[in-house]
């Protein structure tokens, strides 16, 4: 069953206290990727539920970093584009940048301009939602594209962060804390 699915996936994630930084649970989603069956059912989930939607997907855009390991399988499953957003300084050529918040501070991340078309329909894909501070710059920077974002994916969600409520898409995670 799905939920199976879901268990068997959040069973392999470790909570590793006080990392980076003291006070910070540190969900590590490594293990995933450890297991050919589960990180299969990792994208299989997002994959069914980008499905149900309905919507046609253009582009699946991942963050860096660990955005990056879940959002190329699920572009290839949705045979679409993937496009990374990274930290700025990393991409060549014309980039659209935008600075988000963090927690301590701020940092900015960037897209390759040519990378997403006017009217694109976007799905945006990160490992763990916390404050929504990351997804939330993603989302103003597919705005900047005049692209549509249809859609905010993660593998984990931090529910008593309310990431969510800095969000005004629609976001869909597979496990809750
Ligand atoms: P936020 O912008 O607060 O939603 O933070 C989300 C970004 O920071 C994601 O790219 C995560 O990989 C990372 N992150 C934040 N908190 C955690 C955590 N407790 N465990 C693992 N990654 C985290």
């Amino acid at each position: 069953s799905k939920q199976a699915r879901i268990d068997r996936i959040k069973a392999t994630i470790r909570t590793c206290p006080d990392f980076p930084k003291p006070g910070i649970p540190f969900k590590d989603l490594m293990p995933i990727l450890h297991n050919p069956d589960v990180f299969s059912d990792t994208i299989a989930l997002l994959e069914e539920h980008v499905r149900e939607t309905g919507t046609k997907v253009d582009v699946v855009a991942g963050l860096e970093a660990r955005g990056f390991l879940f959002g190329p399988p699920l572009a290839l499953r949705l045979n679409c584009a993937f496009v990374p957003i990274r930290k700025a300084g990393k991409l060549p050529g014309e980039t659209v940048k935008c600075s988000y918040v963090l927690e301590y501070g701020q940092d900015t991340m960037e897209i390759q301009q040519s990378s997403v078309k006017p009217n694109q329909n976007v799905v945006i894909v990160d490992d763990l939602i916390a404050t929504g501070g990351t997804m939330a710059g993603a989302c103003r920077l597919v705005e900047t594209m005049q692209a549509n974002v249809v859609g905010c994916l993660a593998v984990v969600e931090l529910d008593y962060l309310k990431g969510r409520d800095n969000l005004k898409y629609a976001v869909h995670s597979l496990i809750h804390y």
